[in-house]
């Protein structure tokens, strides 16, 4: 089955909701005060190149308030565009099964308690963070809601997860997908276009080669220079060329018409807070992203996956 619409010629996270739980659904990013081995030390200081102080979790909720203030918070926000939303609590903000059982379990089964109408949890983290424990936590938590995991690869290749410290390599990912799919997890994968150490085809093909995962969905941000990265110190030392909104475009359309119509599009665009943005401009205007995108799927007459469908052999 697929969700596409008139305007949207991909399956978006907003129709794929509304058919799953009958209403408009918001996901609602909470702080659960973690940290990320990648930048605690245990596998380098410096964590993934694009990482923000933040530890990309940028719109997250502050971790000095309680999970119920920071819930509230953006509830009411979000409810004042729309009435009777249903809410997926999501921790986002750096690697959020690193940590004791106990604080995994208290943290997960308090943030499900915080609303009558949360229908969901979505925990983002790193393929190394999946233990054998982890993993059997999660497993209880995929039998009470709707559970999904959001593991980050970027890109497939290996001289890239180099580049941007990733600190695991795709076998690595690839077996974490394995476990939690086994245990029939949804999963759903980040990736970059317009890494410095990926060309056109590299990104093409990292989208190719979710197709051969059992993964559930994807988001495809689009690399963006933020203030105090790894990332916004190499720029300055070795400037590099950024992709324009019209190739950004262009490689995403691509990558969609490759992408198995089953896949779930999350996200297709990426910002970092506007007074923290270095590079490109064009990144904060979400909206105008996406018009292009849906306006070069219809001028193609295309939708996802209608390239080759090589994702069925
Ligand atoms: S894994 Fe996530 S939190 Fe850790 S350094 Fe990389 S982007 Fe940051």
């Amino acid at each position: 089955m697929n969700y596409f619409t008139h305007e949207k010629r991909y399956n978006t996270v907003n129709e794929y909701y509304r058919h799953l739980f009958g209403s408009k659904v918001y996901k609602i990013s909470l702080n659960g005060d973690f940290t990320c081995p990648n930048r605690d030390g245990t596998l380098s200081h410096k964590g993934c190149i694009f990482c923000s102080e933040k530890g990309s979790g940028d719109f997250a909720g502050d971790k000095k308030d309680s999970l119920v203030k920071q819930f509230n918070e953006i509830k009411n926000i979000m409810q004042n565009k729309w009435k009777n939303g249903k809410f997926i609590v999501y921790f986002q903000a750096n690697t959020n099964t690193y940590g004791s059982i106990k604080k995994l379990r208290n943290l997960y089964e308090k943030s499900l308690s915080l609303d009558k109408d949360i229908v969901g949890l979505s925990i983002a983290t790193r393929p190394d963070c999946l233990g054998n424990d982890v993993l059997d936590l999660l497993d209880e938590f995929n039998q009470r809601t709707y559970l999904t995991i959001e593991l980050g690869l970027q890109s497939m290749h290996e001289k890239t997860l180099k580049f941007i410290n990733r600190g695991h390599d795709l076998k690595s990912f690839v077996d974490a997908c394995k476990s939690l799919r086994k245990r029939n997890i949804n999963v759903v994968v980040h990736i970059i276009n317009g890494l410095p150490t990926d060309s056109y085809e590299d990104m093409l093909e990292t989208a190719k080669f979710l197709n051969k995962l059992d993964i559930q969905g994807v988001k495809i941000h689009m690399l963006f220079i933020q203030k105090k990265t790894e990332l916004a110190h190499y720029y300055e030392r070795h400037p590099f060329k950024l992709l324009t909104l019209e190739e950004f475009v262009d490689i995403t359309v691509n990558q969609i018409e490759h992408l198995n119509d089953q896949i779930i599009i999350h996200r297709l665009t990426g910002d970092a807070p506007r007074d923290e943005l270095i590079a490109p401009e064009w990144t904060l205007k979400k909206f105008v992203v996406s018009n292009e995108i849906d306006k070069l799927m219809r001028k193609r007459n295309s939708f996802q996956g209608i390239k080759g469908r090589d994702y069925e052999k």
